[in-house]
């Protein structure tokens, strides 16, 4: 087993950080602070997303077609494992590049792609994902938002929850039933809304990560033209099993984890705290619970670039991920807590927040832990 990275991949980490060292702003964190969704770094990626694109580093791994540069999967992934550990400057538009400009190039008719794709690939879009509703998060087969054909529209009528972005995006990619009873995986169907679209009302949902981060979207008698179905009916469960299979180990937090801890312990150096054994072994333990998750991480990518399904190992990497998140910020609460407070490192800070929620966002992780134990342990549904 080699873990080596290729001579062409450190070229290219290096180029994604010279680019990120050249092209965020000296109070970068402070514009994260407000949250991925909030105003202000939707606004910055706008600015920031365009360079990206001229740099030829906002969908490298996209077909030539459509603007990108065909680079392999792990040359993907460097590039996700950068602008995350510097904070996710692509905001919102991290979804675009990562699968929803894909599933449109896949399943998207001639005039969807031509209408949403190129835009995506400037770095001008902003998209939300209208997928849980109140008694349909992880259990989203249950859901409830309807869609009905009457003539050559459809007419939308329910309500998501938790949807991030919704406030400033401009289409919302969006799941309805327009068949079957909630439950019914094979009764539901895509559609490409604008959210401009008479009918829908975003509240923003007061949080602790942010202003605008996540909302509750209603749809009252939303006409939209039957052409902004994305695919057939009935046909969305099948197509985000490929949206999401790039997604499949979450956001590289691990990354940003080793990042912030690392900075954690040059404070407690500098302060002269760092010789008590106990802070040491907290230490090591977080450092190492950052380390295998990376590893577990970098198998599944492994299997995605080669083809293969990475199953349950996902699962298992996306708890590691959630428990390094938690190894790292619990070490900084017990032996740093100053840096969580309100006049903290912003980055820092950030980091804890986004740690709190990053076990339940994108299937939460007791969720993750039932599949691990149907699928490696072969234990019964009812048991887990
Ligand atoms: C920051 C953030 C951003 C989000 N952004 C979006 C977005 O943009 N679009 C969108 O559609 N959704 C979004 N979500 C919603 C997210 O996908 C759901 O929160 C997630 O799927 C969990 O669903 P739920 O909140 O309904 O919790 P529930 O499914 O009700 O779960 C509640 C708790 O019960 C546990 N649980 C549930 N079922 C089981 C089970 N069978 N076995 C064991 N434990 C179980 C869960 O693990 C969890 O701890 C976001 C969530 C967060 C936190």
């Amino acid at each position: 087993m080699d873990f080596g990275w290729t001579d062409r991949d450190q070229a290219f980490r290096a180029r994604v950080r010279d680019f990120l060292a050249q092209e965020l702003p000296s109070d970068w964190d402070e514009i994260r602070r407000h949250g991925p969704g909030s105003k202000e770094q939707t606004e910055f990626s706008l600015e920031f997303c365009p360079k990206l694109a001229s740099a030829r580093l906002l969908v490298p791994h996209w077909p030539t077609a459509w603007g990108g540069g065909e680079l392999s999967t792990w040359e993907h992934f460097i590039l996700g494992e950068e602008m995350w550990a510097a904070g996710e400057p692509r905001g919102a538009q991290y979804m675009n590049v990562n699968w929803i400009g894909p599933t449109l190039m896949r399943f998207g008719s001639e005039e969807q792609r031509r209408a949403f794709i190129p835009q995506m690939a400037a770095g001008a879009a902003i998209w939300c994902q209208g997928f849980s509703e109140p008694d349909a998060g992880s259990d989203l087969a249950a859901l409830r938002t309807r869609a009905v054909l009457d003539g050559d529209h459809y007419v939308i009528n329910g309500s998501k929850i938790w949807t991030s972005y919704a406030g400033l995006a401009e289409h919302c990619f969006l799941l309805a039933r327009t068949a079957g009873a909630p439950g019914d995986k094979s009764g539901i169907t895509i559609f490409l809304v604008p959210m401009s679209t008479d009918g829908i009302e975003v509240r923003s949902i007061p949080s602790l990560i942010g202003h605008g981060d996540i909302h509750e979207t209603f749809f009252t008698d939303v006409r939209i033209p039957a052409t902004s179905r994305l695919g057939g009916e009935g046909e969305a469960w099948s197509i985000i099993t490929y949206s999401l299979a790039n997604e499949r180990v979450g956001i590289p937090r691990y990354e940003l984890s080793s990042r912030v801890l690392g900075d954690m312990v040059a404070a407690l150096k500098q302060r002269g705290q760092f010789r008590d054994s106990a802070v040491q072994a907290r230490a090591g333990a977080a450092h190492a619970a950052c380390e295998a998750a990376r590893l577990l991480v970098y198998r599944v990518v492994d299997q995605l670039a080669n083809g293969r399904d990475p199953d349950a190992d996902a699962n298992i990497a996306r708890v590691a991920v959630i428990r390094a998140d938690h190894a790292v910020t619990d070490f900084g609460l017990d032996f740093l807590p100053d840096t969580f407070s309100g006049t903290g490192h912003p980055a820092h800070l950030a980091h804890h927040e986004r740690a709190i929620v990053a076990g339940i966002a994108a299937g939460a992780a007791e969720i993750q832990l039932s599949l691990v134990a149907r699928r490696h342990l072969d234990l019964p549904r009812e048991a887990c």
